[in-house]
């Protein structure tokens, strides 16, 4: 299997050249050359494997697909390394339950963070680590985050040899458990840097580092950001193992996902599970006010939002102001048009700050031949709907689930079950909680008490030369 950019770039690269990249050289991201496809046949025996040998048996079976550059016994091995219990809280990791007959849930998020980026950046870590020490090579992450990405990032990478983390977070602005999940980490690997500003100053820092290229080569400098196709990869299994669970407890015709949306990560690879054949019905896309992507799917305008127009919502981790990994779908969308997706996202959003598609033939198909459709809420309705599920199942859910129930309960059809992907824990976003419930929601045991632990952070301004001091003091 090679690898090709949205943009057209004529080199192609195999999985483990892509591997510890960002964009490729041409501004685009990375894609399969095709999408290897499952027919009815081996659609069953994935589920045979799914349900005798579990979920990192099916992964190993979904990855082997895409990845051709890794000896399969060791592929396997990383992914029975990964999905485990002990890791994941449960043994089906990525357990389906119903609400009722059309509202089936998907937990994702019992992975160290309490959030879905584990399920795909544990499998980061171990394969970043892999490759690696088979290259003799280090690699240095500079991130910033504002929850979830650097916290799932710290705990895949912690310990691992050869890798160290730079995490920028903007000073006292994470909830107190973000936090103290965080700066609670005392591997030797783990840096954690507070930035006197907001979360746009932390990225200001990370891109003006990275755009500093001999230094970023010098010191060896990569990043583990949502682009990365490997982390996109990890995430397609769980579209599988959540439509082999829902088929099985449902006799209704259709199994369509809502997918609580930010940088179109997480729904992106449900797109490519449908590309491979998995009968998904509809792909849902669920958004907060900041709402990009529901306007595209409605009107075909695609408009990048500028930070005064970012919303700073109670769904923290769907506030963007552009959907990162949206490209990859345009790219798909417009017939794989190298030179017509490098035109919109290169040309048009820099001169117009957006395109729009809405004349083209592949739009007017964009439900019938991709599925998608989308859905946006509020603070109000997250509210609501928090109440109302726990009113209704006893059940409490957080707040980008909701947005995601919210939406599906508008547009699940009489012969259809929507799987709500759960992309957190409601103990990340108690203040929501107790805002909607007057309860605080209950905690895990392993995170009793952990705002009291030892932290290691060091707290700096917003200063670009500062941090690569901090960075060359620490490299060596
Ligand atoms: C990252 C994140 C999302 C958004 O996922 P994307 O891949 O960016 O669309 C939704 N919910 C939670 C809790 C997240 O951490």
């Amino acid at each position: 299997m090679k690898y090709l950019s949205t943009r057209g770039l004529p080199q192609k690269k195999s999985f483990c050249d892509i591997l510890l990249e960002g964009l490729a050289p041409d501004g685009g991201l990375y894609l399969p050359e095709h999408y290897p496809q499952v027919d009815a046949h081996e659609l069953k025996r994935l589920e045979e494997v799914f349900f005798k040998e579990g979920y990192a048996a099916l992964a190993f079976n979904i990855l082997s697909l895409f990845i051709d550059d890794i000896p399969a016994n060791d592929l396997r091995a990383l992914c029975e390394k990964t999905y485990t219990e002990a890791v994941f809280g449960t043994p089906q990791i990525a357990p389906v339950r119903a609400l009722n007959e059309g509202l089936f849930i998907q937990a994702l998020s019992n992975g160290p963070t309490l959030a879905f980026k584990d399920m795909a950046m544990q499998m980061l870590g171990n394969l970043f680590e892999y490759e690696l020490n088979r290259k003799g090579q280090e690699l240095n992450i500079l991130g910033a985050t504002s929850g979830d990405t650097g916290s799932a990032a710290e705990y895949a990478m912690r310990g691992k040899k050869g890798i160290r983390v730079f995490m920028t977070s903007p000073n006292g602005r994470m909830s107190p458990f973000q936090q103290a999940q965080m700066f609670s980490l005392l591997d030797d690997n783990i840096f954690n840097i507070a930035i006197e500003g907001v979360f746009d100053d932390c990225q200001d820092i990370v891109k003006a580092v990275s755009n500093d290229l001999p230094f970023k080569k010098q010191l060896k400098i990569g990043t583990v950001n949502s682009i990365n196709w490997a982390r996109l990869l990890a995430q397609v299994v769980y579209y599988f193992a959540g439509y082999f669970q829902a088929r099985k407890m449902s006799p209704r015709e259709h199994i369509s996902f809502a997918v609580p949306s930010g940088n179109f990560g997480n729904v992106c690879a449900a797109h490519v599970a449908r590309m491979m054949g998995l009968p998904l019905h509809r792909l849902v896309v669920a958004t907060n006010e900041n709402n990009v992507l529901d306007e595209f799917f409605k009107t075909g305008v695609y408009r990048v939002r500028s930070s005064s127009d970012t919303h700073e919502t109670s769904s923290p981790s769907m506030d963007i102001s552009k959907a990162s990994n949206f490209e990859r779908f345009i790219f798909d969308l417009l017939a794989r048009n190298g030179a017509l997706t490098s035109q919109l996202f290169s040309k048009d959003i820099d001169a117009k700050g957006y395109f729009d598609l809405s004349a083209h033939e592949s739009f007017k198909s964009i439900e019938q031949q991709f599925g998608f459709s989308s859905g946006t809420s509020t603070h109000q309705n997250r509210l609501d709907t928090i109440k109302q599920v726990f009113e209704a199942y006893h059940e409490i859910i957080d707040p980008h689930t909701a947005d995601g129930v919210k939406v599906a309960q508008e547009c699940t059809q009489d012969n259809e079950v929507m799987v709500v992907l759960e992309t957190a824990l409601p103990i990340k976003f108690a203040s929501t909680i107790t805002e909607a419930l007057g309860v605080e929601p209950s905690r895990p045991k392993a995170f009793e008490g952990i705002e009291a632990l030892p932290k290691r952070v060091v707290v700096m301004p917003a200063n670009v030369q500062q941090v690569k001091d901090f960075l060359i003091d620490h490299v060596r």
